[in-house]
């Protein structure tokens, strides 16, 4: 079997356009342009790509966006002064702090700074305690990118094992959650799935990944999943991104696991354009709860 590979750039682009439109419309309406804060600390040289890359997205759908780059040595109350006074800017409706933080800094007490309206990665333990409820306000990127990607992919989840490896707050958990819950944006068919997550303890992986489904890779290791590990017909998602010698590779063996998988995404150009766009969709809902 030859895996169908998700293409996760042309579903980005969609969702994009279809910003884009509610877009003009929202600024006709209010009045206003929505705006994004980008919070960038230190030189990290993969941070600076990706926050480059989410104002290109800004730009192009028409979201204004601030940087604010500070010096690897602000403090953490530096830090936190900034977020005040973005939480108090009226013109700021979503607040990013991109990750990782430098050490010194805790990435908790910032990211619970950030106002939980403008929170637009749904990092906030407020908008996280509302996922878990069933009741959102913003949903995780990622996430949120790869509920989309598999239902506009015609791929329901409902009524499907889906295993999930790795156990993050910005993936793995968040993303178990949703696919478990009653409802969700791209309706029930997106989300009602049977989900197990592993993690680094989980015994026996492989014979739990072979039991999915649906399978997703939230694990940071090039290559993890092996063709051994998934189930033949299986869906699966690898949301890795790993700088190797060979450039980016995912946390699926791509090769060997499209020739067992019934559709795979690929890395790059999978799910990595899907938390981007998911941001913009963020950013507007944030400037939308503004008013
Ligand atoms: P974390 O490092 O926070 O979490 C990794 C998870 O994988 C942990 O739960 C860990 O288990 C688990 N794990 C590690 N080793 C094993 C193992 N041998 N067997 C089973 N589970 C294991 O990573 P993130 O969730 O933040 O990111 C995961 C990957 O996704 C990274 O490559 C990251 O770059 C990428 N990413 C991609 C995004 C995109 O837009 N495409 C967005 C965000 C992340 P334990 O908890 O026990 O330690």
């Amino acid at each position: 079997m030859t895996a169908r590979v998700l293409d996760g750039k042309a579903i980005a682009e969609e969702i994009q356009s279809e910003l884009a439109e509610e877009l003009v419309n929202f600024i006709q309406d209010s009045g206003f342009v929505p705006c994004l804060a980008a919070v960038l600390v230190g030189e990290d040289a993969a941070s600076q790509v990706y926050v480059r890359n989410k104002r290109r997205v800004c730009q192009h759908v028409g979201i204004d966006s601030k940087l604010h780059s500070l010096p690897a040595d602000t403090s953490e109350d530096e830090l936190l002064e900034l977020i005040a006074s973005l939480n108090r800017d009226n013109t700021v409706h979503g607040i990013l702090v991109q990750l990782p933080l430098p050490d010194g800094i805790s990435t908790v007490r910032v990211l619970d700074a950030v106002h939980p309206f403008k929170d637009v990665d749904a990092f906030h333990a407020e908008n996280v305690g509302r996922i878990s409820q069933g009741r959102p306000r913003f949903l995780p990127c990622t996430p949120h990118g790869i509920q989309q990607l598999l239902s506009r992919s015609g791929l329901p989840v409902a009524g499907k094992h889906a295993v999930v490896v790795g156990r993050s707050d910005i993936v793995g958990k968040p993303l178990a959650l949703m696919l478990a819950q009653r409802d969700s944006t791209r309706g029930p068919e997106a989300a009602n799935a049977t989900v197990t997550i592993c993690h680094s303890r989980t015994h026996d992986l492989p014979a739990v990944t072979r039991t999915a489904d649906v399978l997703v890779a939230a694990i940071g290791k090039a290559s993890f999943i092996t063709a051994e590990m998934v189930k033949p017909g299986a869906v699966v998602v690898d949301v890795g991104i790993n700088r190797c010698e060979d450039g980016l590779v995912g946390d699926v063996d791509f090769a060997a696991v499209s020739e067992v998988a019934g559709a795979i995404t690929p890395v790059p150009g999978g799910v990595g354009p899907l938390t981007v766009a998911m941001l913009m969709y963020n950013t507007l809902k944030a400037a939308k709860l503004s008013i």
